[in-house]
């Protein structure tokens, strides 16, 4: 099993998870972050951190966000590492309570 990043991070990305991961298994995009399914050792530190709940157990995954589990291994693997918490994005408070944004991912 592995954590995953799911929705609500789009368009947020406050980064306050990397600061805490052990093992450095966030990977950045333009406007979210990925867990690399084979580097997460499950310590569950991160999901406390996340401002906005994004980040759950591969199997407790809120119905209709399945697909953040594939997408997480595949985009962890383009994406370049992250380890340090940064700003997030400008207009993160436009967003955060915001639903179904993953027409809006960039990759
Ligand atoms: S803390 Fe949450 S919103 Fe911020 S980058 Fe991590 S998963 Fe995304
Ligand atoms: S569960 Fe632990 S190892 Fe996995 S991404 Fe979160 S902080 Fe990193």
């Amino acid at each position: 099993m592995a954590y995953v990043v799911t929705d609500a991070c789009i368009k947020c990305k406050y980064t306050d998870c990397v600061d805490v991961c052990p093992v450095d298994c966030f990977h950045e995009g333009p406007n979210f972050l990925a867990i690399d399914p084979e580097e997460c050792i499950d310590c569950t530190l991160c999901v406390a951190e996340c401002p906005v709940n994004a980040i759950y157990a591969e199997d407790d995954v809120p119905p209709g966000q399945e697909g953040f589990v594939a997408l997480n291994a595949e985009l962890s693997k383009l994406w370049p590492t992250i380890t340090e918490k940064k700003d997030p994005l400008p207009d993160h408070e436009d967003w955060a309570a915001v639903e179904g944004k993953l027409q809006h991912l960039e990759r």
